[in-house]
């Protein structure tokens, strides 16, 4: 059954991305992370809930016509650490492998202390947090010091 699901989703995409064991519920997460809207007029597929071996339950994102590189998809590790990337090209996968925490994450998320100078009208400055540790993960942010955990990502989301 999940090899199914899983071999179903591979195969109908000619060439784009799919984005594989993530943790279930937060697909629509990591699309928020990767700033895809669907207005972008990409063709994007999410299955949310299906079995998986690894995790249990996990869902999966497959993006059409987009590729992007793995410095680009390695802060999917910020909120689906387990999350593995196929690369597809002319319906082959081309490329796979595990996303991994970034050290240095930029202009992605915001910093929630709204002292941090980051957050100041009309000074647009591009946010940077450093990585402090992968496991459990802490970032800190670069210009005010603040130390966030994994379950801040999701308020970090400008
Ligand atoms: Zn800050």
């Amino acid at each position: 059954m999940m090899q199914e699901s899983r071999e179903l989703i591979i195969r109908k995409i000619k060439d784009g991305i799919v984005i594989d064991h993530i943790p279930a519920g937060r697909a629509l997460t990591v699309l928020k992370l990767l700033k895809i809207t669907g207005k972008e007029g990409l063709r994007v597929a999410l299955v949310m809930n299906v079995e998986s071996k690894k995790l249990g339950m996990k869902d999966i994102i497959k993006i059409e016509g987009k590729e992007l590189s793995k410095e680009e998809l390695s802060i999917i590790a910020l909120v689906a650490p387990t999350a593995t990337i196929n690369i597809i090209r002319d319906y082959r996968v081309v490329s796979k492998f595990k996303v991994e925490i970034p050290d240095r994450i930029e202009g992605v998320l915001k910093c929630i202390n709204s002292k941090c100078i980051t957050n100041k009208k009309g000074e647009p400055i591009r946010t940077r947090f450093i990585t402090v540790s992968k496991n459990p993960l802490i970032i800190k942010c670069d210009y005010c010091g603040t130390h966030y955990t994994a379950q801040d990502i999701e308020y970090m989301l400008a």
